[in-house]
């Protein structure tokens, strides 16, 4: 057992807490102080096994219930979870090290309204019927079967209750396998479900690492179905497991976004846009601006008023409700982060503000960097083009829209980015020539559920979000009946 502050998870599996049939534990640290916080599961194959068992068991009854019934259940998951919101905002910030008036406004908000979105839309499905003139066709969507979700750290609540809620809302059965870096708040939403008396089986939750509990989950023949969030590289690994048995499958992966501001832009609203777009989350955020490119007319000004805004932010005490930047997830992360500021310097950047926080002794031992803003490296550099996944941003110059647009797709990552300006018939042409599944105009994660969400290149498979996750969360089957 942990001290005192400390928890001792387990894995929620048919509808009960257990420990890991591996007898192993893994530690959970603070992001913010290095302490250990929690010891989770470091479970393996019998217990992926014993949790798809589950899964499979619940399935006939659990999809037999009608759209209503299931929207009912979710919207019961989000009044209980609205009850436990501070609490959500609190674990989170703990678990990620990230502000707690972020993991309020953004973690909590989203992890409750994601619920109540998703049982809204699934009671108001439509039965969608193409008559021709001796027949009717009626298209039915049915649950895929038992879906395996997998999560990682900078979002943990909120991006798996963007998979739960979906998921069992159209029928399925899942199995939950969150970051071992970040597991409290999925064990709070299995608590929640568990305390609402969800039918067993339904949502099932194994902490562990990924090679121990996320890959064996991924090849499980009981599975049919993988949503994966997370990097690019396992999203690979995950593709090919997937790939051999044809489960059903999305991934959300990397981005290296580009922010372009062109002379025209608003220029006050544009830095603070900017700045939110390359730091929120200590920039640990897949759609995060980390390559800024600025017309040349105002690129001196712009520069000079960014830097004054990025050295503004607060950094330090995640519970402080002034806080603007927290900690880095790992130690590991802060090296990979590190790694990438020396290059950029190899590569002849220049770091223009950056280096270390001045924190109190308590936080001696955590992940802290300031944020860091890189100039002069060339367009094709390391660090202009690869996921840095940090606070760390590239600053580069353009002349016209061609150029804008050719640096903002010279990489291999398509999620994101956003284009300022005042101009919006130039905002949208340029909109559209960027090859990513989302782009902002004057804004930046500007979120309505109801749109489409992924990416393309390296950036992932598929969409999820509005219907198209009901439609990745489900198979539809069209029946023809012939008319007399
Ligand atoms: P990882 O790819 O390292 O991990 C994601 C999840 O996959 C974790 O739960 C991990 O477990 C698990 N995992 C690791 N290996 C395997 C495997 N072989 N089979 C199955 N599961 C496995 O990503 P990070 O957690 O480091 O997250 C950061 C990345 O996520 C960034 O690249 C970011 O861009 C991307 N991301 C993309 C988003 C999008 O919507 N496009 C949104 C948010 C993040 P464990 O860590 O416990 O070992």
């Amino acid at each position: 057992m942990t001290g005192d502050d400390e928890l001792n998870l387990l894995n929620y599996i048919s509808g009960k807490f257990i420990e890991p049939d591996t007898g192993e534990w893994l530690e959970d640290f603070s992001p913010a102080t290095g302490e250990v916080i929690a010891l989770v599961p470091k479970s393996g194959q019998n217990d992926i096994n014993m949790a798809v068992d589950a899964a499979k068991k619940a399935l006939p009854s659990w999809s037999s219930l009608t759209n209503i019934d299931r929207a009912n259940w979710l919207d019961k998951i989000a009044d209980k979870l609205e009850t436990k919101y501070e609490e959500i905002a609190r674990l989170e910030s703990k678990d990620t090290g990230k502000p707690i008036s972020l993991a309020r406004e953004v973690d909590a908000y989203r992890s409750v309204k994601n619920f109540r979105f998703f049982a809204e839309m699934i009671r108001n499905l439509d039965i969608e019927i193409f008559d021709m003139e001796d027949a009717t066709n009626r298209v039915i969507y049915k649950p895929v079967g038992v879906g395996a979700l997998i999560t990682p750290w900078n979002l943990p609540l909120y991006l798996l209750s963007w998979k739960v809620a979906p998921a069992i809302g159209m029928g399925n059965t899942v199995v939950c396998k969150p970051s071992e870096m970040t597991p409290l708040t999925a064990d709070l939403l299995m608590k929640t479900v568990d305390e609402i008396g969800l039918p067993k089986g339904v949502v099932n939750l194994v902490h562990g690492d990924g090679m121990g509990a996320g890959s064996p989950l991924v090849s499980h023949e009981n599975v049919s179905l993988v949503s994966f969030t997370g990097g690019t590289s396992t999203g690979s690994i995950v593709a090919k497991s997937a790939a051999s048995s044809f489960k059903k499958l999305s991934l959300e992966l990397g981005g290296k976004n580009a922010s372009i501001i062109f002379d025209d832009c608003d220029l006050e609203n544009t830095v603070k846009g900017v700045v939110r777009s390359g730091f929120l989350n200590q920039g640990q955020v897949c759609l995060c601006g980390s390559r800024i490119l600025v017309q040349e007319k105002i690129y001196e000004e712009f520069v000079e008023k960014f830097i004054s805004e990025v050295e503004s932010m607060k950094i330090g005490d995640p519970s402080d409700e002034n806080t603007k930047l927290g900690a880095l997830i790992s130690p590991q992360h802060l090296s990979k982060i590190e790694e990438y500021i020396e290059i950029a310097k190899e590569e002849g950047g220049t770091i223009l503000t950056g280096g270390y926080p001045n924190l109190s002794k308590e936080y001696e031992n955590g992940n802290w960097i300031s944020p860091t803003v890189i100039a002069d490296l060339d367009v094709n550099s390391r660090c202009s083009t690869e996921e840095i996944f940090g606070p760390v941003v590239t600053i580069h110059k353009f002349t016209n829209e061609k150029e804008a647009i050719e640096i903002a797709n010279n990489t291999r990552y398509g999620l994101a980015g956003s284009i300022w300006t005042n101009d919006l018939e130039k905002g949208n042409r340029v909109a559209e020539s960027i090859h990513t599944g989302m782009i902002w105009i004057n804004t930046w994660l500007h979120r309505d559920l109801r749109v489409p969400f992924g990416g393309v290149k390296d950036s992932g498979v598929g969409r999820e979000g509005g219907r198209w996750s009901l439609s990745f969360f489900s198979e539809a089957m069209n029946i023809c009946t012939k008319h007399k």
